[in-house]
C-alpha cells in the first residue's frame, strides 16, 4: 500500500506523553510507523501546525431508531443552511440532526476517526448497522441499553451476576454492541406504565428491583466479564433542580470495586452528561449551578470518568432512551413530542429545545458544563461532549474548545446575556481564569475518550502500531492567535485529516471516503442452560419476533472488528 510521512509539526499525544514536541510521524499501510522507516512517498509539510491523533467521540447519537425519527418529525431542522455539495461527497441536510453522509463528512472535517453510539435499543439493531453502513469515514461502535432489560432486572435482583454476564455477552453478540449502557435506571420500565424513579431506591414497578441495585449490579458484571469499556450510565433524576444529589448517590455506588480488565482502562463507571446531572436549587426560580460540590467528590474518585455534554445555545433536537425526561420536557415547552416503547427492553422520546441565550436557565446550564471541565484535575477522565444533539449539535465542539481555551470568549458571551447578572449570582464561571491548553484538549478529545473506550491500542495516539488516524490544525502553540475565533475556526476545518493512511480531508474539504470499521465486544462467556431457556422462554411468550431472527446477521453488519474478551477463569 502507501507510505507517508507528516514533517515538523508540533505533536501532542498524551497516551505517549508528548506535549507539543517538533516531531515527524510516519505511516505505511495504514498504521502509524517510526518516522525513520518511511523511504518515500507522500510528504506532508506540518511546520507551524499542531498535530494529534484522530478523535474519538465518547457518546454521540448519530445512527439508529430515535436518530431517524428526530429526522422525521423535525423537517425544519433541514431548514438552516446546508452545505453545498462537495466535489467528493453525496447531499449534506440537517444542523442539529444531520444525515448519515453529513455526520462522517462533518465529523471528518474537524479531524474525527472515531464514534460510539450512545444508546441502541437492542431489538432495533439492524436499524444502528444499516445508518453504520451509510456513515462515512468514521468507525463506529454502539451501545446496547441494559438499564432496563426484563432479564437483566430479573437477574440482578437475585444477585445472580454469572447469569447476567451469560446474557449479558449474548446480547453483545447477538446486536454487536461494545459495552452495556444504563439510562434512568429502572424509571424507563415504570415509564412503561406511565410513572418514573427520581431516586436511586425508587423500586421498579412489578420487577421491585431499584436503580441502586441495577448500577451496582452492572458494574459487577462488567468486571467479572473484564469487557473494554465500563458501565456507562446516564443516571436518574436527569435534568431537574437538585439532581446533583441523585448524581452523587448514583457515584458513590462505584466506591471500593476496583476495575478487572486487560485493555488499559482505569474506571468502573462511566457517568455521562454530567452538566444535566449537577444541578442545585430546588426549583427553576433559585436554580443554580452545583458544579462545585460534584468535582470535589469527582476529582478524587480514581476508578470514574466522565463526559461533560456543554450546552451549546442553539435550537437543536433532544433524544433519549429517558422516555419519562422527554415527557416532562415536553410539558415544559410544549413543542412536538415523539415516544417509542421497546418490547421488554427500553424506551425513547425526542422533543425540539431551543437553548436560549435570553433564558436564564439556559445560560445557567451553559456555564455549568464549562464549570465541570475547568474544576477537573485529570482530562484524561474528562471528555468533550454535546450529548449530540441533546445539548447542542456535535459540530460545536470546535466552538466549546474556543471557550475552554480562552476566558476572553467566554466573558464576552456572558456579559451579553440579557440577566448576565442573575447568571453570575447562580454560578461560579465568572470568576474562572483557567484556560485549557492544547494538551489537555487532546486528553478530552482523543487520548481519555479512547481509553476509557478501551480501544486506546489502536485509537487516540500516535505511537507506532495504531491505526493512522491523523488530524493536524492550522494552530501553532508557540504563536496561538490572540482572537478567540480563530482557535473556532482552526478546529472547525482541519488543515489535514488522514483516516487510515490515506488523506481524506484537506482544507476543510472532503476529498476522499475510505473504507470503515464496526467495532464490537466478543465475549466469550458461554451462556449456561438456564439462561438458554430463559432466553427460549421469553421469546416465546412475550417477544413479537423470533429468536432465530433478533440476533443481527452477520452479512448485516459492516466490516467488523471484535475486541474478543476471554471468559473469567472459573
Ligand atoms: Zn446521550
Amino acid at each position: 500500500m502507501s507510505e507517508m510521512i507528516i514533517k515538523n509539526g508540533f505533536v501532542f499525544d498524551p497516551l505517549a506523553g508528548i506535549k507539543g514536541e517538533k516531531k515527524d510521524i510516519g505511516i505505511k499501510d495504514g498504521k502509524i510507523v517510526d518516522a525513520s522507516e518511511v523511504k518515500k512517498g507522500k510528504e506532508i509539510d506540518a511546520s507551524g501546525k499542531t498535530v494529534m491523533a484522530g478523535g474519538v467521540d465518547i457518546h454521540t447519537h448519530v445512527v439508529g431508531p430515535k436518530v431517524n425519527v428526530g429526522r422525521l418529525m423535525r423537517p425544519e431542522d433541514k431548514l438552516f443552511r446546508s452545505r453545498t455539495k462537495e466535489r467528493n461527497t453525496r447531499m449534506q441536510m440537517g444542523f442539529a440532526v444531520p444525515s448519515t453522509y453529513a455526520t462522517g463528512y462533518a465529523y471528518a472535517r474537524m479531524g474525527y476517526a472515531y464514534v460510539n453510539e450512545a444508546a441502541m435499543p437492542p431489538l432495533h439493531s439492524p436499524h444502528v448497522h444499516e445508518e453504520i453502513r451509510d456513515t462515512p469515514i468514521l468507525d463506529i461502535s454502539a451501545m446496547p441499553v441494559m438499564g432496563n432489560n426484563w432479564f437483566q432486572m430479573e437477574y440482578l435482583k437475585q444477585g445472580e451476576i454469572e447469569n447476567n454476564a451469560a446474557y449479558t455477552a449474548w446480547l453483545l453478540r447477538a446486536t454487536k454492541g461494545i459495552g452495556i449502557k444504563c439510562v434512568n435506571p429502572g424509571g424507563t420500565e415504570a415509564w412503561g406504565w406511565g410513572m418514573n424513579c427520581l431516586t436511586i431506591h425508587d423500586p421498579v414497578p412489578y420487577f421491585d428491583i431499584t436503580p441502586a441495585e441495577i448500577v451496582k449490579g452492572q458494574i459487577q458484571t462488567n468486571e467479572f466479564l473484564g469487557l473494554p469499556h465500563s458501565l456507562h450510565v446516564h443516571g436518574n433524576n436527569l435534568g431537574n433542580p437538585g439532581s446533583a444529589e441523585t448524581t452523587l448517590d448514583t457515584l458513590k455506588l462505584a466506591e471500593g470495586i476496583t476495575t478487572h480488565n486487560k485493555f488499559g482502562r482505569e474506571q468502573v463507571l462511566h457517568n455521562t452528561h454530567l452538566q444535566f446531572h449537577s444541578y442545585g436549587g430546588t426549583g427553576w426560580g433559585d436554580f443554580e449551578s452545583a458544579s462545585q460540590k460534584m468535582m470535589d467528590y469527582v476529582n478524587k474518585q480514581k476508578n470514574i470518568s466522565f463526559d461533560v455534554g456543554f450546552v451549546t445555545l442553539d435550537e437543536t433536537t433532544t433524544m433519549t432512551a429517558d422516555g419519562p425526561f422527554e415527557y416532562h420536557l415536553n410539558h415544559l415547552n410544549h413543542l412536538k413530542w415523539a415516544n417509542v416503547d421497546v418490547e421488554l427492553e427500553t424506551a425513547a422520546g425526542v422533543v425540539p429545545f431551543v437553548y436560549d441565550k435570553n433564558s436564564k436557565v439556559c445560560d445557567i446550564q451553559w456555564a455549568i458544563g464549562l464549570e465541570l471541565a475547568l474544576l477537573a484535575k485529570d482530562h484524561m477522565k474528562c471528555h468533550l461532549t454535546t450529548d449530540h444533539p441533546n445539548a447542542g449539535p456535535f459540530t460545536r465542539y470546535p466552538r466549546v474548545i474556543k471557550w475552554l481555551m480562552s476566558k476572553q470568549s467566554r466573558d464576552e458571551l456572558l456579559h451579553s446575556f440579557k440577566y448576565a447578572d442573575k447568571v453570575i449570582d447562580a454560578t461560579i464561571i465568572e470568576s474562572m481564569d483557567r484556560e485549557l491548553d492544547l494538551y489537555e484538549i487532546a486528553q478530552m478529545t482523543r487520548a481519555g475518550t479512547a481509553k476509557c473506550l478501551g480501544i486506546s491500542n489502536m485509537y487516540g495516539g500516535l505511537t507506532p502500531g495504531m491505526n493512522a488516524n491523523v488530524a493536524i490544525y492550522d494552530l501553532n502553540p508557540e504563536d496561538m492567535p490572540k482572537d478567540p475565533e480563530m482557535i473556532e475556526n482552526a478546529f472547525s476545518r482541519a488543515a489535514y485529516m488522514i483516516k487510515d493512511g490515506v488523506v481524506v480531508v484537506e482544507n476543510g474539504d472532503v476529498i476522499a471516503t475510505t473504507p470503515r470499521k464496526t467495532i464490537w465486544t466478543d465475549a466469550k462467556y458461554p451462556l449456561n442452560e438456564l439462561v438458554e431457556r430463559d432466553i427460549r422462554e421469553k421469546f416465546l411468550k412475550y417477544y413479537t419476533v423470533e429468536l432465530e431472527n433478533y440476533m443481527v446477521f452477520d452479512e448485516h453488519v459492516y466490516n467488523t472488528v471484535p475486541l474478543e474478551v476471554e471468559s473469567p477463569a472459573a
